[in-house]
């Protein structure tokens, strides 16, 4: 793993109007690590990955950067071409397309017909039940299904850092487990950076490299995975386990 952060945050603020929702965040997650944003209800993991991805204003002072390229208050559409890619809490995958049409509109941006056919062949290969299902209505699948096609669109854009919203929720503590492998999996084949929100911290913690707790908004604690599932004060004041 490079030493060279892949994604920096620095004293990252916002505002729901007079509300403030982030407090002077910094997180660093070098490449190929996956790192857990962990926290109760309301702690601001949402708005920490909607403020990096252009999605909510970043207040002045705040400070983004993705390989080494300020993106701070750039506008949602262009973080692709950053290789940012926000799979959002739910996944925001459209029920009436089939899975294959969800799929294609994650690698609408690129020109190149060959390369979007190329990356779909990948995210078929990362998620093979989503072969047989491709031309089936999204609006069909398990929430597991739904949760591949959500993290199978946001890779047809070939991201570098992949940002996801509690990929979890609904899902039964099985599938749960599938989903994290499979996130593991995706890291050690690809070498993809994940930053992974969760509310389920026991969950996240069994696959990431390092973690950092959210309350009201600051980081009240931040170290390895390991680190974090030894820390029985931690654990039971912010985690919830
Ligand atoms: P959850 O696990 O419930 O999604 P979270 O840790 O993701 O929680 P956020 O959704 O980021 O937390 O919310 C952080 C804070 O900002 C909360 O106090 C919430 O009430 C507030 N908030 C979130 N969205 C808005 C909004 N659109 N307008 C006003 N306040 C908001």
């Amino acid at each position: 793993m490079s030493d060279t952060p892949i994604l920096q945050i620095e004293n990252l603020s916002t505002y729901y109007g007079a509300v403030q929702a982030l407090r002077s965040v910094d997180l660093t997650v070098r490449p190929g690590e996956i790192c857990a944003v962990l926290g109760a209800n309301g702690a601001g993991k949402t708005t920490l990955l909607r403020t990096v991805s252009g999605l909510q204003p970043a207040a002045p002072g705040s400070r983004v950067r993705v390989d080494g390229v300020d993106i701070t208050r750039h506008p949602a559409e262009s973080m692709v071409r950053h290789g940012l890619a926000h799979v959002p809490e739910g996944g925001g995958v459209i029920v009436e397309l089939t899975v294959e049409e969800n799929l294609r509109l994650g690698g609408l941006w690129r020109a190149d017909r060959r390369d979007r056919a190329k990356a779909l062949d990948e995210v078929y290969e990362l998620f093979p039940p989503l072969v047989e299902r491709r031309n089936r209505p999204a609006g069909t699948l398990s929430g597991g299904e739904r949760q591949m096609v959500a993290i199978g669109r946001a890779l047809m854009a070939r991201p570098r850092v992949l940002l996801l919203d509690e990929p979890s929720l609904g899902l039964a503590p099985l599938i749960t487990r599938q989903i994290m492998q499979l996130l593991h999996d995706l890291r050690d084949r690809t070498g993809l950076t994940v930053v992974l929100v969760e509310q389920n911290a026991a969950s996240a913690l069994s696959i990431t490299d390092h973690g950092f707790v959210l309350s009201q908004g600051a980081v009240v604690a931040r170290g390895s995975s390991a680190e974090l599932l030894a820390d029985d004060r931690m654990r039971h004041a912010y985690l919830g386990f």
